[in-house]
């Protein structure tokens, strides 16, 4: 039985979608071509890109939650693709020229709004790092420019440079095609593209188990609905792909840790723009409703909680409000925590493992919402294939044997 776009949206909504009884029976009576463990866009992404470009429908994205639940639906959806090393330029400007198109790839209003990424700069350390990002960026025919303290308060007029703060604005890093889109509505849409091209999209179904046959290949998943075969096994599961992987008995080089955020009450548009500062730890733009939206720190320590310490976004505000002294007296609406997981060189792992049949795509950390179409489109290619994307290549598990790392961990916009 293959799921409606209709019955997926009742799960989401809570509904009581019935359940066929395969998904209840101990005999693997559903097999796949494909099981996609994790339902974000990540996951979803790699199911659309499967379906349209390589033909392959006999697919399933299995989702313990809802759809867009997980990292998808809790981030602050920052995209720009100024990274440091030519390995992650590829790649996340792979995925820039995915968003440029994406609401119409899609026919789905992702809202993708290239209001422009600002990177500030508060001493010499900070503009010799961004300056090394811009030249090394522009080299590779990517967007980012060096702007004055002046020009940085003409693009963002609330934001204060003035030269008795603390940390005093003294230039910034502009990439002007970065922005924001709207997250889950890139969750919806993947999800409705690719049901509508047959792949099944199965929500409340926790993955339990990874079988594998006498031979170690996979042969498929235990689930909380029973047991579903599949030849290929790619597991998209952020903050908990350790935990999925254990079950084929594979140690990933990862830590989960709580990322939090905030909205502030909606107010009139007054934000033009996306402001990131990584030396006192702050960054804000607004959305279409009004509100601020404020990314805090991860926790000092891992942990599967969904939530983190009250003062790491307490920090948070202490320092948007002393770049932004006009919010000073909004309230907070909401805050919420999702969990990112971290590679020790800070670059997602995407391709094979040492499980025939078991693909991996994760370590996307504190920043792999802007990666979402690029790292389908990417990973798809791998599913599909059983070998690298060219793109993917450099980031594979194998890099933490051989010592190749792709080292972004300087390269964050914001220290986490
Ligand atoms: C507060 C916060 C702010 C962020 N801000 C930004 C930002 O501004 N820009 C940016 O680029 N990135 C940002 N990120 C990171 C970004 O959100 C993630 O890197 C990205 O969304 C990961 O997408 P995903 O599809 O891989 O993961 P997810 O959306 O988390 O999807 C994984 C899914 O796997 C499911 N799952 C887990 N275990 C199982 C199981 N056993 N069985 C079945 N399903 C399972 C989960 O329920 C989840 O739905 C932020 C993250 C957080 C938490």
């Amino acid at each position: 039985m293959k799921f409606s776009f209709a019955s997926v949206l009742s799960n989401a909504l809570g509904g009581n979608a019935a359940w066929p009884a395969q998904w209840r029976s101990p005999e693997p009576k559903a097999s796949y071509d494909a099981v996609i463990v994790g339902a974000g866009g990540h996951g979803l992404a790699t199911a659309y890109y499967m379906a349209k470009e390589r033909g392959l429908t006999n697919v399933a994205v299995i989702e313990k939650g809802w759809l867009g639940g997980g990292n998808t639906g809790r981030n602050t959806t920052i995209i720009r693709s100024n990274y440091l090393w030519e390995e992650s330029e590829a790649i996340y400007e792979h995925a820039m020229g995915l968003w440029q198109e994406l609401s119409t790839e899609l026919n789905y209003n992702v809202m993708y709004s290239a209001r422009g990424v600002m990177m500030l700069a508060h001493d010499r350390h900070d503009v010799e790092t961004f300056k090394r990002h811009v030249h090394a960026n522009r080299l590779a025919g990517i967007d980012n420019e060096w702007i004055s303290a002046g020009e940085a308060k003409a693009f963002c007029p609330p934001l204060d440079v003035s030269p008795t703060l603390r940390f005093p604005v003294v230039g910034a890093a502009l990439q002007r095609c970065g922005g924001v889109a709207r997250h889950d509505a890139v969750a919806w849409g993947y999800a409705r593209a690719a049901s509508a091209m047959g792949v099944d999209i199965v929500q409340n179904c926790a993955v339990t188990g990874i079988r594998r046959d006498p031979s170690g290949a996979v042969a498929g998943v235990e689930t909380s609905k029973g047991f579903i075969g599949a030849k290929k096994v790619g597991v998209v599961a952020a903050g908990h792909t350790s935990t999925v992987m254990a079950m084929a008995g594979v140690r990933m080089p990862l830590e989960s840790y709580p990322l939090q955020a905030l909205v502030s009450e909606p107010v009139k548009p007054f934000m033009p723009c996306v402001v990131m500062s990584n030396k006192i730890h702050a960054y804000m733009s607004q959305s279409d409703k009004g509100e601020l939206v404020i990314g805090a720190g991860t926790d000092a320590y891992t942990s599967y909680s969904q939530r983190g310490a009250l003062h790491i976004s307490e920090h948070t505000l202490e320092a948007i409000c002393e770049l932004f002294p006009a919010v000073r007296r909004l309230r907070m609406l909401r805050n919420w925590g999702g969990i990112v997981d971290v590679t020790p060189d800070r670059s997602p792992i995407i391709g094979r493992t040492p499980v025939a049949g078991l693909f991996v795509n994760c370590g996307w950390g504190t920043g792999g919402f802007k990666a979402t179409p690029g790292s389908g489109h990417v990973f798809a290619h791998t599913l599909a294939t059983g070998e690298p994307h060219p793109i993917a290549a450099p980031f594979s598990l194998d890099r933490f044997r051989t010592g190749r790392l792709i080292d972004e961990a300087a390269a964050a916009a914001v220290a986490h």
